[in-house]
């Protein structure tokens, strides 16, 4: 690794825009009747991000601490292999930051996803499935990598980097906006692509209560984590892309969830039509994994997720049609009521909505 380096101050004032428009979302009180309980359920509001989904805090993460390092200079291609989002959030920020960017991804990712890659000017090469899909993409990324000079690849499957964005933002975010609501999560639950955000979350949320429950959530029809390797095929997309990435530890983390592809897109469809929550298809289903974790810890649980992104990126597919009902969906049983937002801004050092300095709600 090269040594530090400080950064140049227009680019120093493009990374201090960048932050005010990624993270410090909003916390979801959830509210809902389920089989005759009442219950509240919390979740993230990652759809507000800058790109519409959780991935910028990682990416934003990931580029400053490459400039830190000197990893990345000024004009470097920015070269990623991605299911959509991270796609989208390195070619957004890369744009703002002066680099060309060049994606990897699989050609059965919704048409939304390659759109919106490419009207920020970066450049996708599709991967099929004869070429090895997922892990072609990742491999096909590096071989770019290793063979084009000047060249940056976040590798956010094997980064550390990716669990630290999320420990240092996402995770203390969540735990100060439960503590002013005098609340401590028992269980944290989430879908798992690259893992960053059940690692990064769950590390902080352990650091201040060892008991907490860690859940992964996996798509019942392809449960890549609690097997191993990639077994058939789910429309979750965003989660479970055909491997263990090596950020995951499954030794630091609870029993995995499984959920049903139908189940999470019944649920994202009903959290639009009854609380005009538009969010994508991994929010339904990491909603169904903490309403399943809630069901084992008692209805009063606090139980909090994240809704990673929103509904946008999925017109062109289930999300928009209608889905059958199958035996054992909890969808059908969940009666939304409304929802209550946390958003608080410190004025004592800092105008962020949760104080940077984590000083806690004492100093908000
Ligand atoms: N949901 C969606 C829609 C995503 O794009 C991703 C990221 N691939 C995730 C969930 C999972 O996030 P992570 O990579 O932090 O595990």
């Amino acid at each position: 690794m090269e040594r530090a380096h400080a950064l140049d101050p227009a680019l120093a004032n493009r990374f201090k825009s960048l932050a005010r428009i990624i993270g410090n979302t909003p916390l979801l009180g959830v509210e809902f009747r389920f089989r005759g309980e009442e219950r509240v359920i919390y979740a993230k509001s990652e759809q507000i991000n800058m790109t519409g989904s959780i991935k910028d805090r990682m990416a934003l993460y990931i580029l400053q601490r490459a400039y830190a390092d000197g990893q990345i200079r000024a004009g470097d291609t920015i070269v990623e292999a991605t299911s959509g989002n991270t796609g989208i959030s390195f070619a957004s920020l890369g744009r703002a930051l002066g680099h060309p960017v060049t994606v990897f991804m699989p050609d059965w990712m919704s048409r939304e996803r390659s759109d919106l890659i490419r009207s920020m000017g970066a450049s996708i090469v599709p991967v099929g499935r004869a070429q090895g899909g997922f892990l072609g993409s990742i491999r096909m990324a590096e071989e770019f990598a290793a063979r084009k000079k000047n060249v940056f690849s976040p590798c956010q499957f094997s980064n550390a980097a990716n669990v630290e964005a999320h420990e240092s933002t996402t995770g203390p975010e969540l735990w100060w906006q439960l503590q002013s609501n005098s609340l401590v999560p028992d269980a944290f639950v989430a879908g798992v692509g690259t893992g960053g955000t059940i690692m990064g979350v769950g590390r902080f949320l352990r650091s201040r209560n060892p008991r907490v429950h860690i859940h992964p959530v996996e798509p019942a029809e392809s449960p890549t984590l609690s097997t191993g390797h990639k077994l058939g095929e789910h429309r979750i997309q965003g989660i479970s892309d055909e491997f263990v990435p090596s950020i995951v530890k499954l030794d630091e983390l609870d029993e995995v969830v499984g959920v049903s592809d139908g189940d999470a897109i019944l649920m994202a469809q009903k959290l639009a039509a009854a609380l005009g929550l538009a969010v994508g298809i991994s929010s339904g289903a990491n909603f169904i994994g903490a309403l399943k974790v809630q069901n084992d810890l008692g209805r009063d649980a606090v139980v909090a997720t994240v809704f990673p992104d929103d509904n946008k990126k999925y017109l062109s597919t289930d999300l928009l049609r209608e889905e059958p009902v199958q035996d054992g969906y909890l969808t059908p049983a969940v009666e939304f009521s409304g929802f209550h937002a946390f958003k608080r801004v410190c004025h004592t050092c800092c105008e962020l909505s949760e104080c940077t300095q984590r000083l806690g709600p004492g100093a908000i």
